[in-house]
Formats: structure tokens, C-alpha cells, sequence
């Protein structure tokens, strides 16, 4: 846990959040200011700032993919198609440094990686 870290408190229930998938490990909830149809966060409960340190620990990256592949299963995501986005650092406009891992879905997706 980092104090000063928003997604640490959304763990904690000191913010609020709408949850759509929780196990031991992984914590999923609606992104505040949905970029598709469908956008979630999928957040591991441990504290890391961005995928290069959460890389350390392979294992914590196995549980985020884990946790997707029961989550878009459980609903007609893994049928129908969805992106999985994590931006690292500032080229990428990452805004939150607990890493996680943006769902999108729910409809057709537009292209991505394109020069702002
Ligand atoms: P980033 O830009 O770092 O890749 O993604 C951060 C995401 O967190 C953004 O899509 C933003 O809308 C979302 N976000 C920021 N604050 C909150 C919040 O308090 N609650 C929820 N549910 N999402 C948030
Ligand atoms: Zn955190």
C-alpha cells in the first residue's frame, strides 16, 4: 500500500469505486470517465508504480491476466472482442502511478497509437 496513492485508497474503500470483479490478488472497477462502451481498471493489490516495476514480480502479472481472462469469460467480452492498455510514463499521458490495466470493450474499438 502507498498512502498517498489513489487506487491504494479505492483498495481500501476510503474511495468509492463501482467493482466489477475482486479475488485475492485483483481488484477491477468502472473507470470514472469511460473511453468505450465497456471501460474498466484492473488493479493488483499490490503496489507498483507502472509495468516495469510490476515486471519484478512475474506472478502478479499472471494474476492481472488471470483475473481478465475469468472476468471477459464471465461476460460476453472474450466472445465479442476487447483491448487491454496500460500506459507507462508521460508520452503515454499515464495519470495514475499505481499500474493498471484499462479493459475496453462493449462495442467496435478505434484505432490506437496514433500521435496526439
Ligand atoms: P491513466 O491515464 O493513468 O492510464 O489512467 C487513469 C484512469 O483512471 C483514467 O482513465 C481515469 O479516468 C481513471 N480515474 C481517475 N480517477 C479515478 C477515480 O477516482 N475513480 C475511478 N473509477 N477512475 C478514476
Ligand atoms: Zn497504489
Amino acid at each position: 500500500m502507498s498512502v498517498n496513492c489513489l487506487f491504494c485508497k479505492i483498495l481500501k474503500n476510503e474511495i468509492s469505486s463501482q467493482k466489477v470483479f475482486e479475488n485475492e490478488k485483483v481488484f477491477a472497477f468502472y473507470d470514472i470517465h469511460p473511453q468505450a462502451q465497456t471501460h474498466i481498471l484492473f488493479i493488483h493489490r499490490n503496489h507498483t508504480k507502472d509495468i516495469n516495476e510490476m515486471s519484478s514480480d512475474a506472478q502478479s502479472i499472471a494474476d492481472i491476466f488471470q483475473a481478465i481472462a475469468q472476468f471477459t469469460a464471465e461476460s460476453d467480452l472474450a466472445q465479442n472482442g476487447f483491448r487491454v492498455v496500460t500506459n507507462s510514463g508521460a508520452h503515454a499521458g499515464q495519470t495514475v502511478f499505481h499500474t493498471h490495466f484499462h479493459l475496453l470493450g462493449g462495442g467496435p474499438l478505434g484505432q490506437f497509437g496514433q500521435r496526439s
